[in-house]
């Protein structure tokens, strides 16, 4: 689905210096699977994100999505906020039907597949609540429809689960895991980036990690365990500890 090669990043520091971010990052998401992407805190694990999403350029390499180039957002990658990223005076679907109507979708059709996706995710009743009146685990629920309201191939979630308490953290990659193994989402690939080694093993098909300074793809471990995994089973545990 993304293919990655070569692809660098620096930003330019306080002091004016560049500095590397990401070097000769090459990476694939295939059709089918899940791959968590592990690293340290600024490792580049986020700018890899936003590269693959379009909202930020890459400085070198190339990247392609199903085999075109990737210059900017392209409508089959969607992206899920570590901090849901919720417009605050929006409804809950008005928060969903925004990637729709950047597309262009008359509004007849937006309510009904925002209707559709907010069931899905288990928010079937509260389309007319703003995000303030939502619990944590809620709002990020909304900023998962808003990312499937538009039937992505590829979804990258960016710490999706880690600024929800563990138990509620747990339940929504639970929910997403049954939506993915039951193909009740469209989704084709879905890229994690997590710290959390426990979310990766329970997870993804492959754990990739990125090293920091400058972030380049170190090593990868294959998991071929079928879902839903048993947290305390002993293939399990030994991939965590
Ligand atoms: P975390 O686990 O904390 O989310 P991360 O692996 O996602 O970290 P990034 O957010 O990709 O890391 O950041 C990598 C490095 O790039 C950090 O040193 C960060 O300060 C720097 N950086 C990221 N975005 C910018 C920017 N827009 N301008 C300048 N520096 C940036
Ligand atoms: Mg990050």
């Amino acid at each position: 689905l993304i293919d990655l090669q070569n692809v660098a990043k620096s930003f330019k520091a306080a002091d004016g210096t560049a500095r590397l971010v990401l070097d000769k990052v090459n990476f694939q998401l295939k059709e089918g699977e899940i791959v968590a992407l592990l690293g340290k805190s600024g490792s580049g694990k986020s700018t890899m994100l936003r590269i693959m999403a379009g909202l930020i350029p890459a400085d070198h390499g190339d990247m392609t999505y199903r085999d075109k180039t990737i210059f900017g957002p392209v409508a089959g990658i969607a992206m899920v906020f570590q901090s849901f990223a919720l417009f605050p005076w929006l409804t809950v679907q008005q928060n969903v039907e925004l990637g729709l109507e950047a597309q262009g979708v008359p509004a007849a059709e937006r309510e009904r597949r925002a209707d559709e996706v907010l069931e899905l995710i288990g928010l079937a009743g509260f389309g007319g609540a703003l995000p303030r009146e939502l619990s944590g685990g809620m709002k990020q629920r909304v900023g998962i429809a808003r990312a499937l309201v538009t039937n992505p191939d590829v979804l990258l979630m960016d710490e999706a689960f880690s600024a929800l308490d563990v138990l509620t953290g747990e339940t929504l990659r639970n929910d997403m895991l049954e939506l993915w193994e039951e193909s009740r989402i469209p989704t084709k690939g879905i890229l994690v980036v997590s710290h959390n080694i426990e979310e990766a093993v329970m997870m993804a098909d492959r754990i990739i990690i990125l090293d920091s300074d400058p972030g380049r793809v170190r090593c990868e471990v294959k998991i071929d365990l079928p879902r839903p995994r048993d947290v305390e089973s002993v293939e399990v545990r030994a991939l965590i500890d």
